[in-house]
Parts: C-alpha cells; structure tokens; sequence
C-alpha cells in the first residue's frame, strides 16, 4: 500500500527535511581528524530535539542512537562509538529526523583528510548517481525508470551496487513502499504518482557488491572490505515538479 501525500503533508515533510539539514550542517563542523564518532551522534541529538524534532532512528527496530554512522568498509547502519576518526576515512552518515508527525531521511559520505583518489572518485560518482536517479523521479516514470538511471550512471565504474539495502517511500512512517532499488529495469515497477515521497539512496562499492552483517545485529560491511559510500535525499513527486526535501547545502558550507 502506498501513501500519497498532499501538498501540505509535503510542505510538513519539508519542514522536517530543513531541521535534518541543518542537523546535518552542524555534524559537518566537527566531522574530523581526532572526533570521536559517538560525538558526532549526540551533537546530532542535541540539534535535533532543540529544534522540537525527534531523532527518527534512535529506538527504530531497537536501533540506540541519533546518526548511523559507517566507516570505510561500513556501508550503512555501523554504530556512533569510541572510534575516532582518521585522516583517510570514508565517514557515511544518515540521519532521519521525525518533526509535526513526518519523517525525513537523508544521508552524507565525507572524505576526512587525505583520501587516496580511487575513494575520492567512489564518494563522488555515488553522490552524482543520486542526482541522476533523481532526474529520473518525475511524475509518469515508474520506479524502475529512477533504478536504472542510478545503475547505469554506476555501472561504467565497474562498482558494486548493494541489492540488498533499497530506498523507500517515507511520510507518516520511516519506512513505506515503494521499494527503491539502485538497480533494476526501465519502465518496471510502481508509477510515480502526484504526492509519492521517497527515499532515494545509492550504496555504492569501490569493490564487491556483496556485503555481510556484522555480529551487533546492525552493521552492514563490504564483504572483500573495500570502501563504501550512501547518498540520500527524500523527494517528492508533483505533476509539474520533483521536489528534493532535504538539503546537503548546510553540509556543503561546513565541510573541512
Ligand atoms: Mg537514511
Ligand atoms: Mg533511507
């Protein structure tokens, strides 16, 4: 079953969308050389619920904190901790934040000092194959049509494209259909109607696409344990538009 929003449920999405954005912007300041991961989650937090939202993932299925935060080999759902970062790190965070009774979802892979190129080119092409799926998230499309504009931007790069974590329809609950695989066939699946919201959010390889859980019951990792990176924005579906929800650009002023 698919939800469709109004506009105004749209415009509240959005509104959720701006406070995750600038949650985001403030992480960016103090993702760096020396930072402990589990400083990053609670300087989230904090932005968050003075901000009068709530993070949407802390207690989502048990899941303990604010961010996810997956290091390197991590691709996503990895812990906040002790770890502390270092320059040559690939740092993916993703945060959701629940604001006048809707979520929003986003996420961010940081290159943290000096990162060899082959990693350096990963963070960037994952990032451009989330604004080719969403070119591809217009009005009359089917969902197929936005996986297979993320696949085919990908695959030139001989990257693993992760199957079994997908994009989602969003709104009401953190996780709805549709399904938004990074992969699949033009002109399959769902239409993508006047008020359809979704996630969309490639997790791209450097090497495998295989990927393992790791024993916390949480962590997903690359199996060969190459890098990973995981963009995302939450979009919504108008007939004369696509609107993006959330916003990288608080990210993008505060970057190191
Ligand atoms: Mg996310
Ligand atoms: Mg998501």
């Amino acid at each position: 079953m698919i939800y469709y929003k109004t506009r105004e449920e749209v415009e509240l999405i959005k509104e959720s969308g701006q406070i995750l954005g600038k949650a985001h912007g403030e992480v960016a300041k103090w993702v760096k050389e020396g930072i402990k991961t589990a400083q990053l989650d609670k300087i989230a937090e904090e932005f968050i619920r003075d901000n009068g939202g709530v993070p949407s993932f802390k207690n989502y299925n048990g899941f303990p904190y604010t961010l996810c935060i997956s290091v390197n080999e991590q691709v996503v759902h990895g812990f906040p901790s002790e770890y502390e970062v270092k320059s040559g790190d690939v740092i993916s965070i993703d945060c959701g934040v629940f604001y006048k009774g809707y979520h929003s979802d986003s996420a961010y892979s940081y290159a943290v000092g000096e990162v060899d190129a082959d990693t350096k080119l990963l963070l960037q092409r994952t990032k451009e194959s989330l604004y080719k799926g969403i070119e591809a998230a217009v009005y009359g499309n089917r969902i197929g049509d936005v996986s297979s504009a993320i696949q085919d931007y990908i695959d030139q790069f001989n990257y693993g494209i992760v199957r079994e974590l997908v994009g989602h329809g969003l709104g009401k609950n953190l996780h709805e259909s549709p399904e938004v695989p990074n992969y699949g066939k033009r002109g399959r699946g769902p239409l993508l109607k006047e008020g359809l919201v979704i996630a969309i959010e490639p997790m791209i390889n450097l090497g495998t696409r295989r990927v393992v859980q790791e024993s916390d019951g949480w962590t997903i990792r690359t199996q060969d344990h190459k890098p990973s990176a995981h963009f995302e924005h939450t979009v919504a579906i108008f007939k004369d538009k696509t609107e993006i929800l959330t916003t990288h650009e608080y990210i993008e002023q505060n970057i190191n």
